[in-house]
């Protein structure tokens, strides 16, 4: 909002000059030919302006604006989006472009209104993939329902089962729709038509066990998304132990935005993970209120101090990235 304000600034200054100097000379001319090329030159002169002005406006790269719901532009054909949905202390976000969508995880099971109204708003009724990150109800509780009521190409499930309600209903929805599920493997890039979507691990070295629902947040997916030379990583609820895994591995965590994991929790995010990072934007998907205490104050800091803007769903409401591929900029609702 501050960066908004200060061109805002920068813009009446010009403008203001503008109209000093034109004054100035129409005042100082005798006679009518000197008036006319002075006015010529002022009208060139607040052309010229105008037009650094306009493309000042236009070029800005990176940016953001927000508040009252219709500050996004229409997609462009080559630009992408990736919305970062409020569902409260959950997690959904979207990848859209021209030809295609990926859901990665549906938040809780009352969220699904939620998701639909914002699926149907942008006119989306086919999802090429749908990825559960991890088996837990925040990331798979309106899952079923989605798949019940959209056309969903391939489900993505969890290398980790549970034997839960949200669970199983998920896979038994995919199986009465005929939607073809199964485990991606690290290193798979599932075919989407605009840019590339690398399953970067899937926790299956972090020695989960399956039983203890409270160790599965180790067991997400970390994906990043490429378009250009834009990238994205969604972490999941991955905790410092996998993130120190991944980092020891070597993997490739360079992106501009980063989907904070566990909902901003002390327990994720640490400072090498950041480091290895380096996200110019952070989204934090997490709810107003909610009884965890999430985000941590601690996290919040790190993501500042290494430079990266944070963006909360419970400050900002649905946020959405749009990139051509070179630039980004960022546009929100504002929290309900
Ligand atoms: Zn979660």
């Amino acid at each position: 909002m501050a960066e908004k304000k200060t061109k805002t600034k920068r813009k009446t200054a010009r403008v203001k000059k503008t109209r000093r100097y034109g004054t100035r000379y129409a005042a100082d001319g005798d006679t009518l030919k000197g008036t006319l090329l002075g006015l010529a030159i002022v009208i060139a002169f607040v052309a010229v302006i105008a037009g650094i002005i306009w493309i000042c406006g236009g070029l800005g790269g990176e940016g953001e604006s927000g508040s009252g719901g219709s500050v996004e532009t229409p997609a462009a054909v080559s630009d992408v989006k990736v919305h970062f949905i409020d569902v409260g202390n959950a997690d959904c976000a979207l990848i859209e472009c021209a030809d295609g969508a990926i859901l990665i995880d549906a938040g809780e099971y009352d969220d699904f209104g939620k998701i639909a109204a914002y699926l149907n708003e942008r006119g989306i009724e086919r999802l090429n993939y749908v990825i559960a990150t991890h088996a837990h109800g925040d990331h798979m509780g309106a899952m079923d329902d989605v798949i019940l009521k959209y056309k969903v190409d391939e489900l993505i499930i969890p290398t980790k089962a549970v034997d839960e309600k949200f669970y199983n209903d998920v896979i038994s929805a995919a199986r009465s729709r005929g939607v073809p599920y199964r485990i991606a493997a690290p290193g798979e890039t599932p075919a989407f038509p605009t840019g590339t979507l690398e399953v970067l691990d899937d926790g299956s070295d972090t020695s989960v066990d399956e039983s203890k629902s409270e160790e599965l947040n180790n067991n997400s997916y970390v994906l990043k998304f490429t378009y250009g030379k834009t990238s994205f990583l969604f972490t999941g609820d991955a905790e410092r132990k996998y993130e120190l895994e991944m980092l020891g591995k070597g993997e490739d965590l360079d992106a501009d935005v980063l989907k904070v994991s566990h909902h901003g929790s002390n327990d994720a995010t640490c400072s090498d993970f950041i480091k290895a990072v380096t996200p110019k934007y952070a989204v934090i998907p997490v709810g107003r209120d909610n009884s965890y205490g999430h985000p941590s104050k601690k996290t919040v800091s790190r993501l500042q101090n290494a430079g990266a803007k944070v963006y909360r769903t419970d400050e900002f409401g649905d946020v959405v990235v749009t990139t051509d591929g070179k630039k980004i900029s960022i546009t929100y609702d504002g929290a309900n």
